[in-house]
């Protein structure tokens, strides 16, 4: 075995081979060495286990095209951009919303360069980085006063945190959710030092169930917005509305964890009905966060609007240090904001109105013509048709109603057919992230962002 060791080629031999002086002229001396030693020690355990020198490390031309292949896979940024057919429109795991064009430039722009981040350009002086994006949400909310951090998670922690340490929160028992990536309200109100008052039952909550609850300890009312499921039968819960006026009679805020927190009527676009931020800023709510990355269609943020007291003392705490957003997410969370001053051109501007949107017969016409691509590559296999698809929202919006699409379906010939089709979609280029269902994969094009880009990769099939 020894024997066997040494016919290993040495690294410093390695490098100066006319192979190896090109492969450090293109990636550096210390990224080759380090994948010269991962390459030799993957040669010394074949060795142990399989007693004889693997082939292609007899062969310097062998060993530099593999560590060749090695060095440039790990130049490659492995959170690959991927094709979404999987029909639901807001994913959180591909990375929800797509920004729109507006927010790409304002955070290219952003991004080499300085910004006016936490300066006032009239007065010359310090500025507060979330002012652009206040004034504009309170134009567009009526609310007083708005503050921007990481993402919902971290909104929800900072009302907590800043308005209720060491007291306890009223929340209805129907609205103690968990939502997808360990977001469960119970556990945000320990990590905020508050002390949770569950009241009402899983599907009955009344307004005395709340009333009978409060006392000196108390510091809030808390209403969730139950999104990534419905109770439905014999139910009962108590509105915003009617939790306002209890507020304010014993003078505690009313606070909305609103989750996707439209921003304009979606019903107005033919889309199911979400409450939005305005309404429930008209019943009278004091603070309403919501997610950026959500329905309303910009980048990773939580955001929270309201009252203008209650927003200041939540700036002044220091968590909103913590959870901050950067210059790079502001811009792109004012550009999309912008784009709401013009409503009727939002379903073109907006790429997640638009995705939800998009008529039918489009769809149709696109399904037709990924169908034909498909059909050069596995007609032999499996059998294509376009069928009409239930496609979502996604992201806790409206988990029941299903927005009308189109799907280009593979059925196989035999089922272990459909895994492997799954998987050589997902080998891609730029994978194909379709949706195994009733022994067929679907392509849905409703929550597809580029069809040509789509075309091209199937180049690749
Ligand atoms: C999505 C959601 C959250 C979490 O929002 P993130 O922006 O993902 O942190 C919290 N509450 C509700 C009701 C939600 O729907």
């Amino acid at each position: 075995m020894t024997a066997l060791f040494q016919q290993l080629p040495a690294i410093d031999k390695l490098l100066k081979t006319a192979e190896g002086e090109q492969l450090v002229a293109e990636f550096g001396h210390s990224a080759v060495v380090t994948e010269c030693r991962r390459l030799l020690e993957q040669g010394r355990e074949q060795i142990k286990r399989e007693h004889q020198l693997p082939p292609e490390f007899g062969d310097i031309r062998l060993i530099t095209a593999a560590l060749r292949r090695q060095l440039q896979q790990r130049r490659q940024v492995r959170m690959q951009p991927v094709h979404n057919l999987t029909g639901t429109v807001l994913h959180t795991n591909l990375g929800r919303a797509l920004w729109p064009a507006a927010a790409q430039q304002a955070a290219v722009a952003a991004m080499g360069g300085n910004v006016a981040l936490e300066y006032d350009l009239q007065e010359g002086r310090r500025g507060h980085r979330d002012s652009y994006i206040s004034e504009l949400l309170c134009e567009l909310t009526g609310a007083e006063a708005a503050c921007v951090v990481n993402n919902n998670a971290a909104a929800v922690l900072l009302m907590l945190a800043t308005l209720a340490k060491g007291k306890e929160v009223i929340i209805s028992r129907g609205e103690l959710i968990e939502i997808g990536g360990a977001f469960r309200i119970p556990d945000i109100m320990q990590q905020a030092g508050c002390k949770l008052v569950e009241v009402g039952t899983t599907n009955r909550t009344h307004l005395q169930d709340y009333r009978d609850a409060i006392n000196e300890d108390t510091a809030l009312l808390m209403k969730v917005h139950s999104s990534n499921y419905q109770i439905c039968g014999f139910t009962h819960s108590v509105t915003e509305q009617e939790l306002v006026d209890l507020g304010r009679e014993f003078d505690l805020p009313v606070i909305t964890d609103l989750g996707s927190g439209a921003l304009t009527a979606l019903s107005a676009y033919g889309l199911p009905a979400e409450p939005t931020v305005q309404d429930k800023w008209r019943q009278g709510v004091d603070l309403i966060s919501f997610s950026g990355d959500k329905l309303l269609g910009g980048p990773q943020a939580g955001i929270i609007v309201g009252d203008r007291y209650l927003i200041e003392r939540l700036q002044s705490h220091p968590l909103k240090r913590v959870l901050r957003c950067d210059k790079v997410i502001l811009s792109a969370l004012e550009a999309t904001l912008r784009l709401y001053l013009q409503p009727e051109r939002l379903p073109h501007q907006l790429t997640t109105l638009n995705q939800l949107t998009r008529p039918v017969d489009q769809l149709t016409q696109q399904a037709q013509a990924l169908k034909v691509r498909l059909e050069n590559h596995l007609a032999q296999d499996y059998i294509l048709r376009i069928e009409p698809s239930p496609a979502q929202i996604g992201s806790g919006s409206q988990p029941l109603a299903e927005i009308p699409s189109v799907a280009v379906t593979l059925e196989a010939k035999t089922p272990a057919k459909l895994t492997a089709l799954f998987a050589r979609f997902k080998a891609l280029p730029q994978p194909v992230i379709g949706r195994l269902e009733n022994d067929k994969l679907w392509l849905d094009l409703r929550s597809l962002a580029d069809l040509n880009a789509l075309l091209d990769t199937l180049e690749h099939l």
